[in-house]
């Protein structure tokens, strides 16, 4: 009974694409929390949904691998386009981001003018449109047939995009735009932030091209909050839920699973806990040493929830950059999601908000219970005494619940105290992490595994490794 061809332990992004995806073996997921999805889940406190952690859905479009995997999963996602994907506001002035690409050129010019804005963002749209076209992105190792996958892509990637891929994002920044102002400067660097969770400093440029260019994309809303798509995308599947995974022991034909709940044999197992919560699942010695050797990435996130009673309007998403860092945080702005105000769940009664920065997980590990409430405190208390100095329609009383978490509250929920990939630069682009392991049937995915994190990051790590897979 209790035997199966693949085990998934988590129902992030990573496991739950994978799974859709083998829907048709005989697999099983195993998930700790009560709501599927990770830091894309949806969760009810006080009879209010909230959004955990990701608010925007983007690559859902022809050809992506995210339609591709909900497509072959049978899949419709209850969406809608967001006309604007985020509002950029900064010391009052404020710029859209939207697809046309004229719209958004004329705006820029009048906020952060340049006189090669066009060449800068062109190049920027160009190299992101040249990668998505890409036939054979392929990282793994490990494995004959993975290295030869690996290798033909670099060369495809080399052949496309040629000495781009060799070029700074910094250097291209200050010629393009030389004399850029501190202002533009930070309108880049928070945005880049958000997507490939660093800054311009030490990427390549097509690092850059990627992480600027998602509002080129449509950019949808999830009714019923983003954790419905985790519902959708695993409806055929044997999933346990509130059952989580202690250890996993190596024997010579299967892994043995054993649970909170009960024990199972597995052919093939894939972790979708991060590269840096796996090793505690073993006690085989080489497993535990290959998932220590990853450096741990004690970049977080510290997300306010917050139920707004309000009639006003907002845009679903908005993001205050500000002239230094907040309190307890590694990033001077913060991103602000709003319900949609006909989402019959989420806006049920009023405005569900998240608004979340970036922190560092080892700041929050390390003080005392009283200290953490202080700060976590100073947190959100600024990031909303700072929000409605930016919102003036929204007055402190229409604010109805508020609740905040840091990296512990995601370590209580999710099993993990790093929120956000680390990005994958110059300096590290070998040591990232493949979704195979040097372990027979062992794999991993989400994002701290190639290519990074957010739907169309962890979706082409789920295609890599599907391929590897099913070879
Ligand atoms: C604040 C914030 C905002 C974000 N905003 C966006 C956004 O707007 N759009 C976007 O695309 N991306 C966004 N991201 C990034 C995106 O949410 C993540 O990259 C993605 O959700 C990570 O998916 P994952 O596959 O790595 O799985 P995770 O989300 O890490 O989920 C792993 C799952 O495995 C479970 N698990 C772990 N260990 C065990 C175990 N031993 N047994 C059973 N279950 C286990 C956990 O409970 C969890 O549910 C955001 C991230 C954060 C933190």
């Amino acid at each position: 009974m209790n035997n199966f061809d693949i085990a998934v332990v988590g129902s992030g992004m990573g496991g739950s694409l994978i799974s859709a995806l083998n829907n048709d073996k005989n697999l099983i997921l195993f998930e700790k929390d009560s709501n599927l999805g990770g830091c894309g889940s949806t969760f009810k406190r006080k009879g209010n949904y909230y959004n955990s952690g990701a608010t925007t859905f983007v690559g859902y479009e022809d050809n992506h691998p995210i339609k591709n995997i909900f497509d072959k999963a049978k899949f419709i996602p209850d969406i809608k386009k967001s006309d604007i994907a985020i509002r950029v506001i900064q010391n009052k002035k404020s710029v859209d981001r939207v697809k046309d690409f004229d719209t958004f050129i004329d705006n820029m010019d009048k906020v952060y003018p340049h006189k090669n804005n066009r060449i800068f963002w062109n190049t920027i749209k160009a190299l992101d449109e040249k990668f998505w076209g890409l036939q054979k992105l392929h990282y793994a190792k490990y494995n004959m047939s993975s290295y030869i996958k690996t290798a033909s892509s670099v060369i495809e990637i080399l052949k496309v995009f040629k000495l781009d891929v060799f070029k700074s994002a910094e250097s291209f920044i200050n010629e393009t735009l030389y004399g850029i102002s501190d202002e533009y400067k930070a309108f880049i660097d928070s945005q880049l932030l958000i997507t490939i969770q660093t800054t311009s400093k030490d990427i390549p440029l097509l690092s850059l091209a990627l992480g600027l260019s998602y509002p080129f994309h449509d950019v949808f809303y999830v009714n019923n909050g983003m954790g419905s798509l985790f519902e959708g995308l695993l409806e055929d599947i044997n999933v346990h839920k509130k059952e989580q995974i202690l250890k996993i022991k190596k024997e010579k034909e299967f892994y043995r699973i054993i649970s909170n709940k009960d024990e199972y044999k597995a052919k093939q197992v894939i972790l979708n806990s991060s590269i840096y919560d796996s090793a505690a699942l073993f006690d085989d010695v080489k497993i535990k040493k290959y998932y220590d050797s990853f450096s741990f990435s004690d970049q977080s996130a510290f997300v306010i929830n917050l139920t707004l009673d309000s009639k006003e309007d907002f845009l679903h998403h908005y993001q205050i950059i500000l002239d230094k860092n907040l309190p307890n945080a590694i990033s001077q702005s913060y991103f602000i999601s709003f319900s949609s105000k006909d989402d019959k769940k989420l806006s049920k009664n009023g405005y569900s908000v998240t608004i979340s920065t970036h922190t560092k997980a080892n700041l929050w590990k390390n003080i005392s219970k009283e200290e953490y409430k202080v700060q976590k405190q100073i947190t959100e208390d600024f990031i909303i005494n700072n929000f409605l100095e930016n919102f003036e329609n929204v007055k402190k009383e229409d604010i109805i619940n508020i609740h905040s978490a840091t990296s512990n509250t995601f370590k209580r929920y999710i099993n993990r105290n790093n929120c956000g990939g680390k990005a994958i630069t110059f300096k590290n682009i070998l040591q990232t992490p493949s979704c195979r392991t040097p372990f027979d049937g062992l794999y991993n995915v989400g994002d701290t595994i190639f290519a990074g994190q957010g739907w169309p990051g962890v979706a082409i790590g789920v295609e890599v490794l599907n391929k590897e897979l099913n070879v």
